[in-house]
């Protein structure tokens, strides 16, 4: 695969992420508890740790799947600040900026494969349907699904389907992308399809925060590591500094049960 096959880079407008003392609650349960955590525009920042440590409820607070109790996020130029409703504009611009994938993919189970990447295009970007389904069938060609475009999500491998998930965010020129585990539903090698898209992609200079249990591609691919556990950032810093010399307790035990 050549470079730059999902994204020119200069399609790419760079945004950083800043988030700032935020937190979240479930009724009494503290989820997250004064998170700041700074994502510089183009880089890549993994987030690691067990589950129930609050890391998909860190994503979904980015773009406001979850509304945070307390704290300040940034993206680009844009702030959203815990505690102000947001204007339905407001979410809208924001959730153009940041676009996400899920575990589970999501796709739209009755649709086709080409109608699943259009259809948000239209719905968001206001993009005439031919308009949508020709960057579709562009964007599907680039990851090697374009035979797929007739097909629907259910005839496609999971590997397959999170590709596609992958190039509908991506259709919305997102200025971030956040990934919540995106390789855990698969059998190992079909993950790999979806992590070489994922390399692509930081390659071609995508703002990205990935929860990922991968630990070779956040070595790799990532430029800033985070350990989380029960709400708290653990430790963060080089991703290879951290998997070779843990600091702290919690990231050693993480570590050990993963690697
Ligand atoms: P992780 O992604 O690190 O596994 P989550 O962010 O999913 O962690 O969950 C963190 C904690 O928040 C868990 O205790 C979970 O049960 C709780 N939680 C997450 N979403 C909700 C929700 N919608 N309602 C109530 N509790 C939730
Ligand atoms: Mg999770």
């Amino acid at each position: 695969m050549n470079q730059n096959l999902i994204t020119e880079s200069n399609e790419i407008a760079h945004a950083g992420v800043v988030i700032e003392h935020l937190s979240k609650s479930f009724g009494s349960n503290l989820v997250l508890d004064d998170i700041s955590i700074t994502v510089k525009p183009g880089s890549v920042t993994a987030l690691i740790g067990p589950s129930g440590s609050g890391k998909s409820t860190l994503l979904r607070c980015i773009n406001l799947l979850e509304t945070p109790d307390g704290g300040t996020v940034t993206v680009g130029s844009q702030v959203v600040t815990a505690g102000r409703r947001i204007p339905e504009r407001e979410l809208l611009a924001l959730r153009r900026q940041v676009g996400m994938v899920f575990q589970s993919f999501n796709l739209f189970p009755h649709f086709s494969v080409l109608r699943n990447v259009a259809f948000p295009q239209e719905r968001i970007l206001g993009r005439s349907r031919a308009e949508a389904e020709e960057r579709a069938l562009t964007l599907l060609e680039r990851v090697g699904l374009k035979d797929k475009a007739h097909h629907h999500p259910a005839q496609c491998s999971g590997g397959q389907q999170q590709r596609i998930a992958i190039v509908r965010a991506l259709a919305l020129s997102p200025r971030v992308m956040l990934f919540d585990e995106p390789t855990s539903a698969l059998d190992p090698e079909v993950g790999v399809e979806v992590l070489a898209v994922m390399r692509e992609l930081a390659d071609a200079g995508m703002t990205m925060i990935v929860v990922t249990h991968e630990m070779q591609f956040a070595r790799e691919v990532s430029d800033h590591l985070v350990v989380m556990a029960d709400g708290h950032i653990v430790e963060e810093g080089d991703p290879a500094g951290i998997m070779a010399e843990p600091q702290e307790e919690r990231t050693r035990r993480f570590l050990n049960a993963v690697l």
